[in-house]
């Protein structure tokens, strides 16, 4: 069992950092105080928001409550678990399937009174993504009493859930996760695991899964295949930077010494560490200790927000590192040495950005007008996977060359991204859902290539 899996919440009281809300719930399941039966559940990304769906929807219909929580013993709270009944059921409301079809899906089956469970429970995630006559279905129902159905809807953007369906649950706002309440969770769980740690790799992980606590302990999971949770591990696999590479970074910018920041950028890129993601550290860094230097933090914020935006255009980071840069010391004079620092090497690259540029016009015109099938595929994928890494490695490192005779076959132009999509598990995931969308039985076949190889075949 993965440890994201083995982790996973299943009773109110293991669900960290929302005590506001479990609390209520526990309190509502042993008062049996359910008159109103449905609930929106709200906030960012990983808060836990479909665990305690899920929680919610056993304790609704557990026959051993324990102080409010479900057992996870009864035969109730069993069939649930191992999803052995028609009475509970999940819908993605993201996945593009489930926006047509609630209606057959839910309402010509809300009618019917639960079989097996107390009550039949549905969980409607990511609901804003219904479409609006989803929505005027879905208010009919439950406008219409019916104490044996109940609604439990998750989402990210509640501005975009209408009020009228709003005003008719009872509303759960999940908060993000902090980082002290993380750390701890992190730590416990590496000592359970018997998995050695550095806690400056613990921050990096919280920071990296952006407070996800399941991104979190997908990645210990992942690196745990290297024997520890090391800072060293943890930039290998995840091609990212500790927090020092980053300091050190801005001192060098600071110091104007454009060689350095060169021979720098040049370094970390051999490095293997994804320098988009490299970017964004940068700006998380800033924006943390923006009073110690404001004057030049804001500034050079600049700089990464030009990086990022370039770069979902250009597969050659490096150099876009240095322009950009370079432009900064420029607009601040007195750089100390000039023109003799540029090598050959960075004259061929620059030659690879002027080419690029028309790469770069003809992908806007591709958003512009109608996206390739491939590119449309690969956007449905990348809506559908799980892992963020994963939705980034696609995102920004992957092309789907062609799909023909059963086969997709994959472009990866970053050797981290290529081992990640290579790995068995993350095949066999891929293959089934592209297998999903177009409705064949598609086998994947991955294939590296150098940026600078792909740029040039497609220029
Ligand atoms: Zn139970």
């Amino acid at each position: 069992m993965s440890l994201a899996n083995k982790y996973r919440p299943d009773t109110f009281d293991k669900i960290i950092w929302q005590d506001h809300i479990t609390h209520i719930l526990k309190a509502q399941m042993k008062n049996e105080q359910k008159n109103n039966h449905n609930y929106l559940l709200f906030g960012p990304r990983g808060t836990g928001k479909t665990t305690a769906a899920r929680i919610l929807s056993k304790a609704i219909n557990c026959l051993d409550l324990q102080d409010g929580n479900p057992c996870n013993q009864c035969a109730n709270c069993n069939i649930i678990n191992k999803w052995q009944t028609f009475d509970y059921i999940e819908i993605d409301a993201a996945s593009y399937t489930w926006v047509d079809n609630i209606r057959e899906e839910i309402l010509d089956k809300v009618p019917y009174p639960p079989t097996q469970l107390k009550k039949k429970i549905y969980i409607v995630d990511e609901v804003h993504m219904l479409s609006k006559s989803a929505f005027n279905a879905l208010l009919k129902t439950i406008e219409e009493p019916n104490n044996a159905v109940w609604f439990i809807f998750a989402t990210t953007e509640i501005h975009k859930v209408p009020e009228t369906i709003v005003s008719r649950c009872q509303v759960f706002n999940f908060k993000k996760v902090l980082k002290e309440t993380m750390a701890p969770h992190l730590q416990n769980i590496c000592n359970l695991e018997w998995l050695s740690f550095e806690d400056e790799a613990l921050n990096l992980i919280s920071d990296i899964s952006e407070w996800c606590v399941r991104d979190a302990i997908k990645y210990i999971d992942q690196i745990s295949v290297f024997g520890s949770i090391s800072m060293e591990n943890v930039s290998n696999f995840l091609g990212i930077a500790g927090e020092s590479m980053v300091k050190d970074f801005l001192a060098l910018i600071k110091a104007k010494d454009r060689e350095s920041v060169f021979k720098k950028i040049d370094e970390i890129h051999d490095q293997w560490i994804d320098l988009l993601q490299f970017a964004k550290q940068n700006i998380m860094y800033i924006d943390k200790s923006l009073m110690s230097d404001i004057d030049f933090f804001i500034s050079v914020s600049e700089v990464f927000s030009e990086i990022i935006a370039t770069a979902k255009y250009y597969p050659y980071p490096t150099m876009i590192y240095k322009i950009a840069i370079n432009k900064f010391l420029w607009q601040n004079k007195q750089t100390t040495k000039h023109q003799e620092t540029i090598t050959q090497e960075d004259k061929t690259k620059e030659d690879l950005v002027v080419k690029s540029s028309d790469w770069i016009e003809k992908n806007q015109n591709e958003l512009e007008n109608p996206i390739s099938k491939e590119k449309q595929i690969l956007n449905q994928i990348i809506e559908k996977v799980e892992s963020k890494t994963l939705k980034d490695s696609l995102r920004d490192h992957t092309f789907i060359k062609n799909i023909s005779n059963w086969k997709a076959h994959f472009i990866v132009i970053n050797k981290i991204a290529e081992i990640a999509l290579n790995r068995d598990d993350t095949k066999n995931n891929l293959e089934n859902i592209i297998s999903e969308i177009v409705w064949e039985n598609i086998k994947i076949d991955i294939q590296f290539q150098s940026k600078e190889e792909y740029l040039s075949n497609i220029l």
